[in-house]
């Protein structure tokens, strides 16, 4: 019998990388599936970005994750960039296809691929909370996906203003900047409320974003980014008021999921990566 010692690899590569739990749920999905492939997560500094990717190549990594601070960064080290990251601006999943290094963008397929089940996106009204990466990525993946029309809140308004300008230039969908000056009553017809700022992140677990909690009706959809605590002060509001809500972790397992899909070919189990990741951050759902 002849056997067959070399691993495929895949990584990531960001700074600070200790506390990012990826490869906790993708090394479950390897397992689980029987893959002889490793993730290893990297900690690289922005002068050694060039060299990591080097590196990657010239070990024939199948891929690799880009987290913060490399998003932008990386693109000039790659060979062509998928359509979504083109838009956005930002890559967070490398994948090797031939000998080239393509750029790929999943933080927003994975929220997208999350929320399908629960709603069909086409035609629909989104209000938008935040502006930031996460922000970028949702807005511009969901107008991919056909939602009608997208509002921007953002606390700073040239962040807001550029994200609303992105998707009216570069997409279908329609998209306002309203500033984020005071507490914000949610329009009656809007099917979609995303909280894609920080507020609510663990430690800050108490924080909601400043909403009138009473504008939020049962016929909308409220999703959280945040995946570190799931059921966000947001999230609870939202269910008591009879929305029905989606937690960040979903968008979390979706992007590695996708990723792995990108890199083998192979759809894993959602279910193995959530239950991975919720044990490594002990998250009480
Ligand atoms: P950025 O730093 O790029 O953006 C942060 C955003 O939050 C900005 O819009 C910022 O507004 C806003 N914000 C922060 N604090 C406040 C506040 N007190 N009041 C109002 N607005 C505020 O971060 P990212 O976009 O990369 O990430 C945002 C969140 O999304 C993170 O918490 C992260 O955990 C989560 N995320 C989740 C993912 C998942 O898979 N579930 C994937 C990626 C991110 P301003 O522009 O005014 O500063």
């Amino acid at each position: 019998m002849s056997a067959n010692f070399l691993s495929e690899l895949t990584g990531s590569f960001s700074q600070p990388s200790a506390e990012n739990p990826t490869v906790a749920m993708v090394e479950a999905a390897y397992r689980h599936h029987g893959l002889d492939w490793r993730y290893i997560n990297c900690e690289v500094a922005p002068a050694d970005l060039e060299d990591a990717v080097r590196g990657a190549r010239a070990m024939g990594w199948a891929g690799f994750n880009c987290s913060i601070p490399h998003k932008v960064a990386v693109i000039e080290h790659l060979d062509g960039l998928g359509e979504s990251a083109r838009i956005i601006g930002a890559v967070n999943t490398v994948v090797r296809r031939g000998d080239r290094y393509e750029g790929e963008n999943t933080d927003g397929r994975g929220f997208v691929e999350a929320l399908q089940p629960v709603l069909d996106l086409r035609g629909k009204q989104v209000v938008l909370l935040g502006a930031g990466g996460a922000a970028r990525a949702v807005a511009v993946e969901l107008a991919l996906a056909g939602v009608a029309h997208v509002t921007v809140l953002n606390r700073d308004p040239g962040r807001g203003e550029e994200l609303a300008q992105l998707v009216n230039d570069k997409t279908q969908a329609r998209a306002d900047f309203v500033p984020w000056d005071r507490t914000f009553v949610v329009p009656a017809g809007t099917d979609l409320l995303v909280n894609a700022t920080s507020i609510g992140l663990y430690p800050d677990v108490g924080a909601c974003p400043d909403i009138d909690l009473d504008s939020l009706n049962a016929a909308m959809v409220v999703a959280d980014a945040i995946p570190n605590p799931p059921r966000t002060a947001l999230i609870r509001a939202a269910e008591a008021r009879g929305c029905t809500v989606l937690d960040g972790l979903g968008m979390l397992v979706n992007q590695g999921r996708i990723a792995i899909h990108y890199w083998s070919g192979i759809e894993v189990d959602a279910q193995v990566m959530r239950d991975a990741l919720i044990q490594a951050l002990e998250l009480d759902c």
